[in-house]
């Protein structure tokens, strides 16, 4: 009955770690020598725990109590016979020595299985780390929208950490106290058995409350990491948009925010503090029990002459090694429940399938002339909001289109398809006729400059920002590219020039300025495509008229797909597609386009008086 129990109890931690393992076998398999070699570390440490009580026993046996199964001193040839007071002295002096021996290897073997087993841990985690943060760059957009930086960074750090410190502080030790459980029952019952037989019926009762409060920990401790994360996000949040918090007065009711979620969080961490206690408690006073149980019966053994007094100190000894780790089993069951839901955060991520995959025969593009083509393409980011439907606009070589329309039209969504950043439900994207499914991601990515509103600059360099464009590019070429994006002169008087940290202290640079450097790092692809989403977007008249010269002078030769707000801008492309709510409305050059007085005429007139009210405006203003 008492094996039943046990196996109950142990299932409720084994298939977490089993899901885990497998999930992590790659990696767990590389570190296999050490986990080996601090395996042998930690079978020598039972083995000398388990030797541990032995010189006591043998000094009551054959010195402090003799029996008849001690060895009789005399008989022992290297012993003086003739002062069995010294043989006395001589051997208690040996067990003692003994002793230290075992407990001294004991120590030295522990050290070292924890030693091996942190490195290994240490190492298997880094691996895990750097496989999540491939697969994170593989997934797709749509995941990164959902996900909450703050949540993610928690797997990353809080997660990997405790998965980490469970592997040494908690699953060590408890393959060290089973192994020692069992092993010393086996000693035990083979001294005698009805003795043995008081712990193992006891035990159930430990495994049966410590199981039902492990498994309450466990849901206590699931709802407190995912408060956390919530925590983490929040902080994040505010953190990232600590300019619109400040400019709009939100502080006050962020820091609501966060107290409220703060407080939630401790109070799930209090409650499954509380639960480890108290099961802490029940565990002692089971042992007290149980030893009671073991005195009485074997001291009735003892004074019976089946047992010698040394065996029931063996056995007492063994009780307290029994219990004391099957106490600590409870705090190893709380900690590998919560690494396992540690785990199980880490292993969503890496489930996580990418949306976006390299077909199996996918090819690498060969260089493009440039030819794009949208063929009753159809998107939604979710079943429910169509946001694209039946869009067909093509791009010939060197051609500039541009894409307008009012917000939310659609504009940013059909670069984001040409980009594959996702893939449209229906129709297709050609590049050069081909179908872009048919490329490699990176392949046909590498060959499309891409310059967005408020482009987004890495906390690095200047020249590594533009270098980034075209990772292998050399100085020559990066200066180049500052060139023809009209940055090479403000950068070089900047006091650290192409050294300049973007968003450092002192490094403040305009917005024209920033966009300038995104120019430069799509420039330095000499990509056939380029395509530009509102560059010019919030910027004022000088950083514009700035911005748009470099872009003019990138713009040769390559096929331009343009949004934008500004029709003043377009005026002058090949083509111009007007988006209405996901839909084509009009297409043309801008001339045919007014003959037609649709949507783009609606469009340019609005446009025209608001700038001609301005003008008004400023006139009035300078008199
Ligand atoms: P704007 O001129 O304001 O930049 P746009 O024409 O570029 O607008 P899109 O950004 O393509 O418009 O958005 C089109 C629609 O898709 C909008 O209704 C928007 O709310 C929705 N949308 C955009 N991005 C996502 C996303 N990641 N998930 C869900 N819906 C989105
Ligand atoms: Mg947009």
């Amino acid at each position: 009955m008492g094996k039943a129990k046990k196996k109950v109890a142990l299932r409720e931690v084994i298939p977490g770690l089993v899901g885990l393992t497998r999930a992590f076998w790659p990696q767990i398999r590389a570190r296999g020598h050490l986990i080996a070699l601090s395996g042998l570390a930690l079978l020598c440490s039972v083995g000398a725990r388990l030797l541990e009580p032995w010189p006591l026993k043998l000094i009551f046996d054959w010195i402090i109590v003799p029996t008849d199964s001690a060895p009789a001193l005399e008989s022992i040839s290297w012993l003086n016979a003739a002062d069995p007071l010294s043989n006395v002295g001589l051997l208690l002096a040996i067990l003692a020595v003994t002793f230290i021996v075992i407990a001294g290897t004991r120590v030295m073997c522990e050290y070292f299985a924890a030693v091996g087993m942190a490195l290994a841990a240490t190492r298997i985690v880094t691996d895990i780390r750097a496989r999540m943060f491939g697969h994170l760059q593989r997934l797709s957009l749509r995941f990164h929208h959902k996900a909450k930086s703050g949540d993610l960074i928690t797997r990353f750090t809080y997660d990997m950490e405790r998965i980490r410190d469970t592997a040494v502080t908690a699953l060590l030790p408890l393959v060290a106290n089973i192994l020692t459980i069992v092993l010393m029952f086996a000693v035990m019952f083979w001294f005698n058995w009805q003795l043995a037989l008081i712990p193992l019926i006891v035990m159930p009762f430990f495994y049966m409350s410590s199981m039902r409060t492990g498994n309450k920990i466990q849901g206590v401790v699931r709802e407190h990491r995912k408060r956390d994360g919530a925590l983490a996000a929040t902080a994040a949040e505010a953190i990232g948009a600590i300019k619109l918090v400040q400019a709009l007065n939100l502080g006050a009711l962020q820091e609501k925010a966060f107290a409220n979620q703060n407080k939630k969080s401790l109070k799930q961490g209090a409650k499954a503090q509380r639960l480890a206690a108290a099961l802490e408690r029940k565990v002692e006073f089971i042992l007290a029990i149980a030893t009671a149980l073991v005195l009485w019966r074997g001291v009735q053994l003892v004074l019976a002459g089946t047992i010698t007094p040394g065996t029931l100190i063996l056995f007492i000894t063994y009780l307290k090694f029994v219990f004391r780790p099957m106490r600590q089993v409870a705090k190893y069951v709380t900690k590998l429940s919560r690494a396992t839901a540690s785990g199980e955060r880490v292993m969503e991520i890496l489930d996580t399938a990418p949306e976006i995959k390299d077909r199996p025969d996918a090819i690498s593009a060969p260089p493009i002339r440039g030819q794009i083509q949208f063929d009753n393409v159809s998107f939604s980011y979710d079943e429910n909001t169509p946001i694209l439907s039946k869009i067909s606009f093509s791009v010939a070589p060197g051609e500039r289109v541009a894409l307008v329309g009012s917000s939310g039209s659609g504009k940013s969504t059909i670069i984001s398809l040409l980009l594959r950043l996702y893939d449209p439900q229906e129709g297709r994207i050609l590049i050069d006729g081909r179908d872009i499914l048919d490329f490699k991601v990176d392949s046909i990515r590498q060959q499309i400059g891409v310059v967005l509103q408020e482009s987004l600059l890495f906390a690095v360099s200047i020249r590594d920002n533009i270098a980034y464009g075209g990772l292998d590019a050399d100085e020559n070429a990066i200066e180049n590219a500052a060139r023809l994006a009209n940055a090479h002169t403000f950068i070089n008087n900047l006091e650290n020039g192409y050294d300049t940290v973007i968003g450092e202290r002192g490094a403040t640079l305009s917005g024209g300025q920033l966009q300038r450097i995104a120019i430069a790092r799509a420039a330095i692809r000499e990509a056939p495509i380029m395509i530009l989403d509102e560059p010019t977007l919030g910027l004022d008249n000088v950083n514009r008229r700035e911005v748009n010269a470099a872009l003019e002078q990138n713009m040769q030769g390559k096929s331009v797909i343009l949004v934008t707000h500004d029709l003043m801008d377009s005026r002058n492309f090949d083509r111009i597609v007007v988006i209405d709510n996901g839909r084509i409305a009009e297409q043309g050059t801008h001339e045919s386009l007014m003959k037609l007085r649709g949507s783009y005429h609606a469009l340019y007139s609005n446009q025209v008086n608001q700038n001609e009210a301005e003008l008004e405006k400023h006139r009035a203003l300078t008199g």
